[in-house]
């Protein structure tokens, strides 16, 4: 019994389509063979390959199903009907569909595996290590970059839990899949280690491994050294927290470090001290010596302070010579005071630099938290207020200390203030100079004038220099000023000398902090400037500007005296320096301060320094000048004393150029 057509074709496409889509090579061909020899019930007919020999004719047909396949029906000795071959060419053509999807889909398949082949070699050759692990941390896979950076072979690792590779005290042990197969990617920067043992940073990038249902399955991890970059930031971060001349933290790393041990003491409720430091004369060494004398003197300073101090207590360098400490542990004022007093004395011992023997005192203020603050910026400007008083009281070259109190913040306010002012001072021309006669003792007649600058403030009046110039220095504002001066007094001496004035010495006073390398030149070119004669310019300089006998102190004074200006030593005998120690300066006058003369001649003590310093000076050869002769009897004594020269209210307080004209023109000023 023969099936109904529907049913025997669904057959036949069935074992058609199983054979072509399955099959291959002999195993297709013996497929084929059978199906047709099913459909035809006959031997003669057959699926062939190559190309077909015959023609068709009444005992032969073919149909062609791709090129070199064809079905043959063939040997019927003209049976062949028109059904036949109607059937032949069905199977024909439907063979030639199915041919022709397997060839697409052979097509699709090789395409696919080249690109997973290409993806693989990607993963395989990239730099970056790429790592998949299932959800259990389990390495799946391990690519080159891996291996290159870890030092593992991939034979060694698969299998292993990814564990392994962390440094022992990492803390993110535990796998992160749960946050971040939730939420995606996921970047971070890790510590991982080597084969080699060696710890380093990387970064970390992870995203979920997936099945095609789109179900997480595993980790992928992307790698790479970052060590570099980290090293990098680190440098970075050590210049932007540490001071690179002593490697102590610097302003900002010590105002974090406080403010953090701050909360903690809070906590504690315990007390803590902020200690604020300015090196004396610093910037004169610093100056006169050079820099690298100053920076190595800095270290060795900053050394001792760390010996001092214990462990936790905070050291650090704020800039220039000034440094502060931090004492997180006290429990009454005098533990700081204590700690301060060791400072001071660690300071004691010269220090030797180059060949240098060195000497540094330190001006410090203290502030206490919490009275005076709670937050290390407060605490450090109070300690700076402070610092600032001890250092203006300081009668004590080697150093002195006070607490912060709050009344030194007014005067402070004021300082500030005042500086502030100061700068628009000299850009209003609200500076002026006056000119204090100096007299020779002998004949009464004035042989020069010191030129003395005043402050003439629109709302606040005259300024004493007393009060200014202080804070100038400090600021360095005073460096202008004295330019200023300098040039002023020359264009003033022209003005004189062209009105037929007969020429006189003009004396202006140098600060310390302009008593540097160029100050010779300067010098020489206001006079080149103003046309006046060098022997005509004298500059008063500070003792203090001989506290360190330095060979280049020497030197810049050779230069200006060279030039020959002259160099007298004002204040005379309020500073350290012995009359025998002054040969070594090329100083020619020397000024007896006010306050020797002032007590004369009631005072005995004053007498006899007054006529020890005159006495001496004359041995020596300096000239001796006396300031600040208000009396009669004050004269009295100096002309016995044989002083050389005066100048004084008696004479003539500091006056006007015009003023000093008319002096001038009176030819003396006091005759007895
Ligand atoms: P100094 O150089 O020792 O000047 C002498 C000071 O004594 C002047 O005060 C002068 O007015 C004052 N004086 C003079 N004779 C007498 C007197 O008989 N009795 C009294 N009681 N005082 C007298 P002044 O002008 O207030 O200057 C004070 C200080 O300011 C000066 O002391 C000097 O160190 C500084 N100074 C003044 N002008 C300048 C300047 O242009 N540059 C620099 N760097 N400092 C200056
Ligand atoms: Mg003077
Ligand atoms: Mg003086």
């Amino acid at each position: 019994m023969s099936m109904p057509p529907a049913i025997e074709y669904l057959e036949v496409g069935a074992s058609l389509g199983e054979a072509v889509l399955c099959l291959k090579g002999a195993e297709l061909d013996a497929a084929l063979n059978r199906i047709v020899r099913d459909v035809f019930r006959d031997a003669n007919v057959a699926f062939r390959r190559g190309k077909p020999e015959e023609q068709g004719t009444a005992d032969h047909v073919h149909f062609v199903v791709a090129p070199e396949t064809y079905y043959a029906l063939s040997g019927k000795k003209g049976r062949i009907n028109e059904a036949d071959i109607a059937k032949l060419n069905l199977l024909a053509s439907l063979t030639a569909q199915l041919f022709s999807t397997r060839a697409r889909l052979d097509q699709e398949q090789q395409a696919s595996t080249q690109e997973q082949w290409q993806q693989t070699q990607i993963i395989e050759h990239i730099h970056e290590s790429v790592i998949t692990m299932d959800l259990a941390g389990f390495i799946i896979s391990w690519n080159r970059g891996a291996q290159k950076l870890f030092g593992y072979t991939a034979e060694e690792v698969i299998g292993k839990n990814i564990l392994f590779l962390y440094e022992e005290q990492d803390s993110d042990g535990e796998l992160l899949y749960d946050s971040f197969l939730e939420h995606g990617g996921r970047e971070m920067e890790v510590r991982r280690k080597k084969k080699s043992g060696e710890v380093f940073w990387a970064s970390l990038n992870l995203s979920p491994l997936c099945d095609a249902s789109g179900m997480a399955i595993g980790i992928i991890g992307y790698l790479s050294d970052i060590t570099a970059r980290k090293d990098a930031e680190q440098k970075i971060n050590h210049l932007a927290y540490y001071d690179a001349l002593t490697n102590l933290p610097n302003r900002s790393l010590f105002r974090q470090l406080v403010d953090n041990a701050l909360l903690q003491s809070q906590r504690n409720s315990s007390s803590a001290a902020i200690i604020f430091i300015d090196l004396n004369r610093f910037k004169l060494i610093n100056d006169t010596l050079g820099h690298d004398i100053g920076n190595e003197l800095l270290r060795q300073v900053a050394a001792r302070f760390q010996l001092t101090l214990r462990e936790n207590d905070i050291v650090a360098r704020l800039g220039s010579d000034e440094f502060a400490i931090a004492l997180l542990d006290i429990n009454q004022h005098f533990q700081a005071s204590m700690v301060v007093q060791k400072l001071l004395h660690a300071l004691n011992d010269a220090f030797m630099v180059a060949g240098h023997e060195l000497r540094v005192g330190a001006s410090i203020g203290i502030s206490v938290f919490p009275q005076d603050g709670s937050e290390a910026n407060a605490l450090l400007q109070k300690a700076d207020i402070a610092m600032y008083k001890a250092k203006r009281g300081a009668g004590n070259a080697s150093g002195s200390f006070m607490f912060y109190s709050d009344s030194m913040n007014q005067s402070m306010a004021g300082r500030l203030y005042l500086e502030s002012s100061m700068r628009k001072a000299l850009e209003n021309h609200e500076f002026y100079l006056q000119y204090q006669p100096k007299v020779d003792i002998k004949s009464g007649k004035i042989i020069g004038a010191e030129a003395l600058v005043r402050w003439q403030r629109p709302d606040k009046g005259l300024i004493s220099p007393a009060e200014f110039i202080p804070v100038a220095e400090e600021t360095g504002l005073i460096l202008q000023i004295d330019a200023w001066v300098l040039d002023t007094a020359c264009a003033q001496a022209r003005q004189w000398q062209d009105n037929g004035v007969m020429p006189f010495r003009i004396a202006v006073n140098v600060s310390a902090r302009e008593f540097t390398n160029n100050l010779p030149v300067r010098v020489k070119e206001a006079l080149q400037r103003h046309q006046i004669s060098p022997e005509w310019l004298e500059l008063e300089i500070t003792e203090s500007m001989l506290m360190h006998s330095a060979e280049s102190v020497i030197a810049i004074m050779e230069q200006i005296t060279a030039q020959g200006v002259v160099l007298a030593l004002d204040d005379f005998g309020t500073g350290y320096s012995s009359l025998s120690y002054l040969k070594r300066f090329p100083i020619k006058t020397l000024k007896i301060d006010r306050s020797f003369i002032q007590g004369i001649p009631a005072d005995k003590n004053d007498c006899a320094i007054a006529g020890a310093i005159i006495l001496m000076a004359k041995q020596l050869n300096h000239k001796v000048i006396a300031e600040g002769v208000e009396t009669r009897k004050q004269l009295d004594f100096l002309i016995r004393a044989d002083c050389d020269e005066v100048q004084g209210y008696l004479y003539s307080r500091p006056v006007s150029a015009e003023q000093l004209l008319v002096l001038l023109n009176k030819g003396f000023l006091f005759k007895d």
